[in-house]
C-alpha cells in the first residue's frame, strides 16, 4: 500500500542558459512550477502521511522567488538541473521521490534517482 503525495508551488525567476547558443543564452524570465512527488506507505491517525502545510512552507522558504537563478548557484539553471538539485536539497527533509521543474505549461523535467 503506498501514495504519492503531490505538492507543487510557483516561484517566478530569471535566469539564462550557459554553454548554450541560442535565444535561451539571453537572461530571460519564467514564471517556473516545481512539483514535488512523494512516496509514503503510512499514515498517521489523521489520515495524512505529510502535512501539506509544512511542506508548502518549506518550499516557499527555499524557492528562489523573483531572483536571478545564475546568480544564485554554481550550475546553469536548466529545468534539469533545477530539479536535481531541489530533489536533493527536499530529501534532506522528506522522503521525496521526483521533482519536476516546469518552465512553461508545456516543458519541463523530472528528476528522480
Ligand atoms: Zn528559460
Amino acid at each position: 500500500m503506498s501514495w504519492d503525495l503531490i505538492v507543487k508551488e510557483k516561484f517566478a525567476s530569471a535566469h539564462f542558459l550557459e554553454n548554450y547558443e541560442g535565444k535561451c543564452e539571453r537572461m530571460h524570465g519564467h514564471t517556473f512550477q516545481i512539483e514535488v512527488t512523494f512516496n509514503v506507505n503510512d499514515l498517521d491517525k489523521a489520515g495524512i502521511a505529510i502535512d501539506f502545510t509544512l511542506i508548502k512552507a518549506y518550499l516557499k522558504e527555499i524557492l528562489p522567488d523573483h531572483q536571478v537563478l545564475n546568480d544564485l548557484y554554481d550550475f546553469s539553471p536548466s529545468a534539469e538541473n533545477l530539479s536535481r538539485y531541489f530533489y536533493y536539497k527536499i530529501k534532506d527533509k522528506y522522503p521525496v521521490s521526483s521533482v519536476m521543474i516546469w518552465e512553461s505549461e508545456n516543458a519541463g523535467a523530472r528528476y528522480s534517482e
